[in-house]
C-alpha cells in the first residue's frame, strides 16, 4: 500500500516515490525478473451473456459464449495492445478485467484474472496475486480506479457535465482517502497541495494553463482536451494498470496521436502499465510494446509488435496489416478482409476465420477440410511470438 501524502493526507506518493517506483518497474520490466513477473494475468477468461440475477441461464436458454479462453500477461511498464474488428470481444475482455460487464445479464464463465501489487512483492520478498475474478467486490471497489484506471471512448459521457473539471479532479483525492481530512482545520491547505499536484500533472499532459483547465466546465473543453483531463484523473492515485478502451476512437484524428503520446509519456514516467484496446494497427504499431490480436472472441496472435508487424503469422493479421491505407501507395482500391465477424451464436468450433480467409480459399481441398472442421488450429510460436492456424509458417515466408 502506498503511504499517505504527508502533505495532503491523501493516498499520493511524492514525486521522488513516484520516481522511485518507476526506477523498480523499470528494472521489473526490463530486468530478468520481468518475464517473470506480470502486473496483470488473465488466464483462460470466458465470458457469456444470457443470466437472471440468480446465476441461471434466463429462459432456460444456453448462454452466449463470447469470449473463449482469452490469455495474456501484461508486464509493469508496458504498453499492451489488444487489436481486432469490433464485435470481437475486446472490449468485453477488458471490462471483465474488473467486473465491469453489464449485470445480471453477462458473467465470468471460465478463468482467472490475477492482479499482482509488484511493488508490494519486491517490498515484501514475496509474490501475492489477487484473482479478481473471485474477489469480494467490497475489496474490488479498492482496486477500481485506485490500482487499475480506465479511460473510456467518449470523454464527454466520462466527466460530469454540470460540474467543473477542478472539482472533478479533486474527488480523485476524496476517493480512498481519509474523509475527515476534508473537515480537518488544515483541509484547505491539504486541497491546495492537492490542486499543486493537478496542476503538474496537467502540465505534465500539455496544458499550459493548467487553472484555465481547472476553472472550466466540460462543455468548455475540445474532446482532445477532454481526453488528456480523462488520463490526468486516470493517473492522479498512481494506478498499477490503466486500461484504456479506445481513447481516441471518438477524437479527430488530428489530435489522436497527441492523446496516446500523451498517455504513453504519462504513463512512463510513472511506470504503470498501459492496456490499449483498439481497432487500429496503426495506432499499435507505433505505441505499443506487445501485441494480442483478437478475433470472434479469441486471441489468434500475440507477440511483441515488431515481430507481429513485420512477420504476421495469422492470416486474419495478415490482412488488418495490409488493409492500413498508405499514403505514397499508386493502389486506388483499398485492401479489406471480405465478410464480417460473426455473431456469436454463429462462432464455429474450430478455425473462425475459416469463411473469411484467403488463404484457406486458395488451398487444397485437404487443407480446406481441417481448416473446416472442428478442431482448434494448432499453436505455432517463433520464441514470444505465436499464432493458432493450420498454416504452419512462421509468416518470414510469406
Ligand atoms: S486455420 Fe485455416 S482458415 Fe484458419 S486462419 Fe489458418 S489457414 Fe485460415
Amino acid at each position: 500500500m502506498s503511504k499517505l501524502d504527508e502533505r495532503t493526507g491523501f493516498a499520493l506518493q511524492t514525486r521522488d516515490e513516484r520516481g522511485e517506483r518507476r526506477e523498480k518497474l523499470v528494472i521489473l520490466s526490463e530486468g530478468e525478473g520481468s518475464s517473470k513477473v506480470p502486473v496483470l494475468c488473465v488466464k483462460d477468461v470466458s465470458v457469456a451473456f444470457g443470466f437472471e440475477k440468480n446465476g441461471n441461464p434466463r429462459d432456460g436458454k444456453q448462454p452466449l459464449q463470447v469470449t473463449d479462453r482469452v490469455s495474456f500477461d501484461i508486464f509493469p511498464g508496458e504498453f499492451f495492445a489488444l487489436v481486432g474488428e469490433s464485435g470481437c470481444g475486446k472490449s468485453v475482455t477488458a471490462m471483465s478485467i474488473l467486473r465491469l460487464l453489464p449485470w445480471p445479464s453477462a458473467k465470468i464463465v471460465n478463468g482467472e484474472i490475477l492482479f499482482r501489487d509488484v511493488l508490494g512483492d519486491v517490498d515484501n520478498g514475496n509474490e501475492s496475486a489477487r484473482d479478481l475474478v473471485k474477489l469480494p467486490l467490497k475489496e474490488l471497489q479498492s482496486v477500481r480506479g485506485s490500482e487499475i484506471a480506465c479511460i473510456f471512448q467518449e470523454p464527454m459521457q466520462a466527466l460530469n457535465p454540470v460540474v467543473t473539471i477542478k472539482k472533478q479532479l479533486l474527488e480523485v483525492f476524496k476517493f480512498g482517502a481519509v474523509s475527515k481530512s476534508a473537515q480537518s482545520p488544515n483541509a484547505q491547505s491539504k486541497q491546495d497541495s492537492a490542486l499543486d499536484l493537478i496542476r503538474e500533472q496537467l502540465r505534465l499532459a500539455g496544458f499550459t494553463d493548467p487553472d484555465r483547465v481547472l476553472n472550466s466546465y466540460p462543455h468548455e473543453l475540445s474532446g482532445g482536451m477532454l481526453q488528456r483531463v480523462c488520463i490526468v484523473m486516470a493517473l492522479l492515485p498512481n494506478p498499477k494498470l490503466i486500461i484504456a478502451d479506445e481513447p481516441t476512437t471518438a477524437l479527430d484524428v488530428t489530435v489522436q496521436a497527441q492523446v496516446l503520446a500523451v498517455l504513453k509519456d504519462m504513463a512512463e514516467k510513472t511506470g504503470t502499465a498501459v492496456l490499449l484496446i483498439t481497432h487500429n494497427m496503426g495506432i499499435v504499431s507505433q505505441y505499443a510494446h506487445r501485441v494480442a490480436v483478437m478475433y470472434a472472441g479469441r486471441i489468434v496472435e500475440e507477440g511483441p509488435v515488431r515481430e507481429v508487424i513485420n512477420h504476421p503469422m495469422h492470416p486474419y493479421t495478415q490482412g488488418l496489416l495490409a488493409a492500413i491505407p498508405e499514403s505514397h501507395s499508386d493502389l486506388r482500391t483499398l485492401s479489406s478482409i471480405p465478410g464480417s465477424v460473426p455473431h456469436p451464436k454463429d462462432f464455429a468450433q474450430g478455425c473462425r476465420f475459416a469463411d473469411r480467409c484467403c488463404k484457406c480459399a486458395q488451398a487444397s481441398a485437404e487443407f480446406r477440410e481441417k481448416c473446416l472442421s472442428t478442431e482448434l488450429p494448432p499453436k505455432i510460436a517463433d520464441a514470444e511470438h505465436f499464432a493458432y492456424c493450420f498454416f504452419q509458417t512462421n509468416g518470414k515466408n510469406l
